[in-house]
């Protein structure tokens, strides 16, 4: 491998790509990577047809389609109070963070991520030359230990630049309560860091609410919000994110952004403006069903033996196969024809979280019910 790829932390091929595939070649149920088995709503469907045949088919100017920066100016007011200053379309909530790492992170510099987290995180801080600062969310609760936090910072000795929150959280499928997320702000307030905040899964949120860190008093003026369409409207593979908040630091990411892919996604940016705009009713009716999905996929695993740690949000419930999540992740499909993916490949920390495995309920009933199946035979 070229020196240069090898620095990066010894990536390889991500958890998802592998466990994609090799649901692929054994035909196994993949209830790992998080991606639905349906399409997303019609009406949106049907906007990004007409976009493409009404000749939306050039390069989006680099900030975006206006009519998606409208959406999203308009989104953020109507759903949070928010008044962002600034708002970049990217390839997906991938590029709005890599974007914004890269924009506003130098080599030396430390980002604090919550681990397990998403794995383009870690990815991202080594692109931009930077060291993560791992603060460990454990099971079963997941809680953030705001003195953890507190330490972390202290730690870094100045050398901290940013805080990377996600909430609605992947893997846990936490929703973080305002008081974590306040002692965040505190922290993020006292030290002058800037929050990097990925909120894909807003519009996933079973119990409780979703709180976005740049709501909190002291917060909009440091804090750059990223999310996507992927998720919430079912359509993971149009890829279109953004993110949002003051000039400065939508600048950053810009700068990076415009030489990563410049800007595309045309007639999927005119479909996103519609998604975002559909009346709230449908918004809230995709999340009931996927809520209904969350209970089926819980009833079958506990059915099975194993114990569900309930989510709040987004598409993942991890369980308790009280043995190495890993080997017994590795035998699955050839086992019972499932394929899920051990919670500890989101750690540092492999021993934070050995049993635990990931399961992805976006699966339609039919699917769900199969794997339940399946599961109970294991025995
Ligand atoms: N952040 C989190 C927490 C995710 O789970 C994902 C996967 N959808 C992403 C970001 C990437 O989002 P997108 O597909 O919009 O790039
Ligand atoms: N967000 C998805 C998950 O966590 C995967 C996205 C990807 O493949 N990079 O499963």
């Amino acid at each position: 491998m070229p020196r240069s790829a090898a620095r990066l932390n010894g990536l390889g091929t991500t958890i998802f790509t592998e466990m994609t595939a090799l649901a692929v070649r054994t035909g196994a149920i993949n209830l790992g990577q998080g991606f639905p088995d349906t399409d997303g709503p019609p009406p949106v469907i049907e906007a990004a047809v007409a976009a493409l045949r009404a000749g939306e088919n050039q390069y989006a100017p680099l900030p975006g389609v206006p009519a998606l920066r409208e959406a999203i100016f308009e989104h953020q007011r109507q759903w949070y109070g928010l008044e962002p200053e600034e708002v970049l379309i990217t390839f997906g909530a991938t590029e709005a963070i890599a974007s914004a790492v890269m924009g506003l992170c130098d080599p030396g510099d430390e980002v604090v991520v919550f681990e397990p987290s998403y794995d383009s995180y870690t990815a991202c801080v080594a692109f931009a030359g930077a060291t993560p600062r791992f603060v460990t969310l454990r099971p079963p609760g997941f809680e953030l230990d705001p003195e953890a936090l507190r330490a972390a910072v202290e730690a870094g000795a100045g050398r901290v630049r940013a805080v990377l929150v996600n909430t609605p959280h992947n893997p846990t499928g936490r929703v973080l309560r305002r008081s974590e997320l306040q002692a965040i702000a505190d922290v993020c307030i006292e030290h002058d860091l800037v929050c990097i905040t990925d909120e894909v899964y807003e519009h996933l949120v079973f119990e409780g609410e979703h709180v976005p860190p740049a709501t909190l008093p002291g917060m909009a003026e440091r804090t750059l919000t990223i999310s996507s369409v992927g998720k919430s409207f079912s359509v993971t593979g149009w890829k279109i994110g953004w993110c949002s908040g003051p000039a400065d630091l939508v600048a950053a990411a810009r700068t990076v952004k415009q030489f990563l892919t410049f800007a595309g996604g045309t007639p999927l940016q005119h479909a996103a403006a519609a998604a975002l705009r559909l009346p709230r009713a449908e918004l809230h009716s995709l999340r009931d069903d996927l809520r209904a999905k969350r209970d089926q996929l819980c009833e079958g695993l506990a059915a099975a033996g194993l114990s569900p740690i309930v989510p709040a949000g987004t598409y993942f419930i991890n369980a308790d196969v009280r043995t190495d999540a890993a080997q017994w992740c590795a035998t699955l499909p050839e086992r019972c024809g499932i394929v899920a993916i051990p919670t500890s490949v989101f750690y540092d920390d492999k021993d934070a979280a050995p049993t635990l495995v990931r399961f992805a309920f976006c699966k339609r009933p039919e699917v769900i019910a199969e794997a339940a199946r399946r599961l109970a035979a294991l025995g």
